[in-house]
C-alpha cells in the first residue's frame, strides 16, 4: 500500500463535482428579491473583487442592485449561497463495517515512545509502513501527557549515553544535544517545548512519505487471529471501521492492547501505579520554601476532603521563571476499562482544579498566578504486561544480566510508584538501592509466545512488574520501539515472520547503524 494510494482512494471525484453544480441553475436570494444568475454564485472571488471596485469611485454596473446597502446584502447573501455550491463530497450508500481494506507490510499500532521509532526504523529499512495513533499527533505520553523527559538515556553514574540511534536523534534534533554526543548534561535530560517535538516527528514522517503512512484520530479496536498469526487489524476513524491487512504487525499501545486481543497471555495487577495528569500555572512568584508551602496546602486541601489523594507535589520551574509545571495527581484506576479510565480523567481535572485553588488561596506566591492548562490526557504508567518468550525480572536488571539477543539497554531505577499513599516520596523503592547498573533487554521480551507475526515494544514489552518499573522510560522505550521496526522491516525482506529472525540478527543490524545496546557500542 502506497501513500499516494491511499489518499487518491480518498479524493472527491469529478462526477459528483457535476452533479451538484448542474442542480444549481439560480437561486433567490434573501433581502435581494430577485433571483440571482448562476454566474455570480460560481464566480465568488470576482464577486470579491466587485466589492473591492465598487468602494472606490468607479460606476455602477447598470444591472446592479441600486443601494450599496442592497448591495452588500446581495453579495453576503450570495457568499453565503457561493459557499453551498463548493463540490460535495460522495456519500456512499451503505457506509459502514469494513468498507475500506488497507495492505501493508508492517502496521505499528500506537505512536508513542515506542511506536514512532519502530515506524521510522521500519520504514527506513525499506519497509512499507502504516502508523496508526489515537491521538491527533504522534509522541505518546511526551506529546500527549506533557511528559518532556528522556530518561533512561544515560547512566546516572556518569551521565555517559546508554542509548543511541533515533532515542538520540531526537534528542540532538531537539536541540539538546549533539548527534554524536557521548554524554548528555545530566542524566535525565529535558526537551523545552512538546508542541515543537511534535513538529519534529511530523516532520521525521513526511520525510518517509514514500513508504510511511501516518493515520492519526484512528483507535485500533479489533484484531482477527487465525491460528498463530494475527490475519488483520482494525481501527475505527473518519473513514468508519478500516481493515488493515499487515505482513508483521508491532504493538506499541503501552496498554498492549493489540496483543491482549489476538490472544496472547498477558498479564496486569489488579492495583496498578495511579494516573497522573500534568498542569502548568503562571505567574508564580519565587516566594520562600514554595514546595513546603505547597504540600501544606495539598493536606489541609485534603483535610478539608477537596482532594482525595496527592503526592509530592512536584513544583517545578521547568519552562518558565515565573511557570510551575506540576507532578502531583495521584488517581488509582483500571487504565483499560473505559468507564473507570474516564472517571480518572474527570478525577485528574478535578484535582488539578482543587491543587491551584488551594495555592492560590494558601501559598505566598501564587496570589496572581493563573492556570495555563492541563496536559490532554492523564498519564498511564502501567496496564497490561505481554507473558512473552521471555519475562525480563528484576535479578536480570540488578545483576546486569547479559544476552546474547540483547537489543536495546535500559538504565533507569525500578520506579515504582504507590498507588495510594497520599504525600511523600513518589515510589515504592528507594532509588539508591533498586539503581541498576546498565542492564540488557532481550529480543524474546518483544515476541509473543504464540502469535507468529507480532512483536510487543515499549511499556506493554514482556517483563515482571519490577523489572517493568525501570524499562517503562521514555527513552527504553524509544529503543525497543527502534529494535522491533529494524525486526519487522528485516522479516519482510526475508519473508520470514519476526520470530524466525533471530535476536543476534537483529542486534547485528542495529550496530551496524550505531544502535543496540550500549555494550555494541
Ligand atoms: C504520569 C507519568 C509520568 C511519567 N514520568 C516519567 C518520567 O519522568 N520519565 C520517563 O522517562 N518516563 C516517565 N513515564 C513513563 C513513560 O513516559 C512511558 O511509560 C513511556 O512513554 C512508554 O512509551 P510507550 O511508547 O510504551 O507508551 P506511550 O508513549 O504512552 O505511547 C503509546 C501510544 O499508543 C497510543 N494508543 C494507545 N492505545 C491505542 C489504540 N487502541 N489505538 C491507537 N493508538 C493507541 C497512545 O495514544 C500513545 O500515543 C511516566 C509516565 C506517566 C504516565
Amino acid at each position: 500500500m502506497s501513500s499516494e494510494k491511499y489518499w487518491h482512494e480518498n479524493s472527491t471525484s469529478s462526477p459528483t463535482v457535476k452533479r451538484s453544480a448542474a442542480s444549481l441553475q439560480s437561486v433567490s436570494v434573501l433581502g435581494c428579491g430577485s433571483p440571482v444568475p448562476l454566474s455570480l454564485i460560481n464566480g465568488l472571488r470576482k464577486q470579491q473583487r466587485i466589492v473591492a471596485v465598487r468602494s472606490s469611485s468607479e460606476p455602477r454596473a447598470p444591472h446592479s442592485v441600486s443601494t450599496r446597502r442592497q448591495f452588500v446584502q446581495a453579495t453576503a447573501a450570495v457568499t453565503a449561497f457561493a459557499s453551498l455550491a463548493t463540490p460535495l463530497l460522495a456519500q456512499p450508500a451503505g457506509k459502514s463495517i469494513g468498507i475500506k481494506t488497507l495492505k501493508t507490510d508492517v502496521l505499528v499500532c500506537g505512536g508513542g515512545c515506542a511506536g514512532i521509532a519502530a515506524a521510522l526504523a521500519a520504514s527506513r529499512r525499506g519497509a512499507k509502513v502504516l502508523l496508526v495513533e489515537k491521538a491527533p499527533f504522534a509522541g505518546g505520553i511526551i506529546t500527549c501527557v506533557g511528559l518532556p523527559y528522556f530518561d533512561g538515556i544515560a547512566n546516572i553514574k556518569d551521565n555517559r549515553i546508554v542509548v543511541r540511534g533515533i532515542a538520540l536523534e531526537l534528542l540532538s534534533k531537539s536541540g539538546v544535544c549533539k548527534p554524536d554526543a557521548t554524554h548528555t548534561a545530566k542524566h535525565n535530560p529535558t526537551i523545552g517545548n512538546s508542541f515543537e517535538f511534535k513538529l519534529l516527528l511530523d516532520r521525521l514522517i513526511r520525510e518517509q512519505r514514500d513508504r510511511l503512512t501516518v493515520l492519526f484520530n484512528s483507535v485500533v479496536c479489533a484484531v482477527n487471529t487465525v491460528g498463530s498469526r494475527i490475519r488483520s487489524v482494525q481501527i475505527a476513524n473518519k473513514d468508519g471501521l478500516v481493515t488493515i491487512e499487515a505482513n508483521t504487525v508491532i504493538d506499541c499501545t503501552g496498554d498492549a492492547d493489540v496483543a491482549a486481543w489476538a490472544g496472547a497471555p498477558f498479564e496486569q495487577n489488579v492495583e496498578v501505579q495511579p494516573l497522573t495528569l500534568h498542569f502548568r500555572i503562571g505567574n508564580v512568584k519565587r516566594v520562600g520554601n514554595l514546595s513546603l508551602n505547597c504540600r501544606a496546602a495539598l493536606a489541609k486541601a485534603q483535610a478539608a476532603g477537596e482532594l482525595p489523594f496527592y503526592y509530592g507535589p512536584g513544583v517545578m520551574f521547568l519552562y518558565h521563571d515565573s511557570e510551575v509545571y506540576i507532578h502531583g495527581i495521584r488517581v488509582p484506576a483500571n487504565p483499560t476499562d473505559a468507564a473507570d479510565l474516564s472517571r480518572a480523567e474527570m478525577q485528574g481535572r478535578a484535582d488539578a482544579w482543587a491543587m491551584f485553588q488551594a495555592w492560590r488561596r494558601e501559598v505566598p506566591g501564587f496570589e496572581q498566578s493563573y492556570f495555563i492548562e492541563a496536559y490532554p490526557w492523564i498519564g498511564v504508567r502501567e496496564s497490561r504486561r505481554l507473558i512473552g518468550q521471555y519475562v525480563l525480572n528484576e535479578d536480570d536488571l540488578m545483576k546486569s544480566r547479559r544476552f546474547d539477543d540483547a537489543i536495546a539497554t535500559g538504565c533507569w531505577y525500578l520506579d515504582l510508584h504507590p498507588n495510594k499513599t497520599v504525600i511523600g516520596s513518589a515510589n515504592d523503592f528507594d532509588p539508591k538501592k533498586v539503581q541498576p547498573e546498565p542492564y540488557d533487554i532481550p529480543y524474546r521480551s518483544l515476541l509473543p509466545k504464540k502469535l507468529e507475526n507480532l512483536l510487543v515494544a515499549g511499556r506493554c514489552h514482556s517483563a515482571s512488574r519490577g523489572a517493568h518499573a525501570s524499562t517503562r522510560v521514555t527513552v527504553t522505550a524509544m529503543a525497543m520501539g527502534e529494535a522491533a521496526g529494524t525486526a519487522a522491516a528485516l522479516a519482510v525482506a526475508a519473508k520470514k515472520n519476526p520470530q524466525e529472525i533471530g535476536g543476534s540478527m537483529v542486534r547485528e543490524t542495529l550496530k551496524a547503524i550505531g544502535a543496540g545496546p550500549f555494550t555494541d557500542a
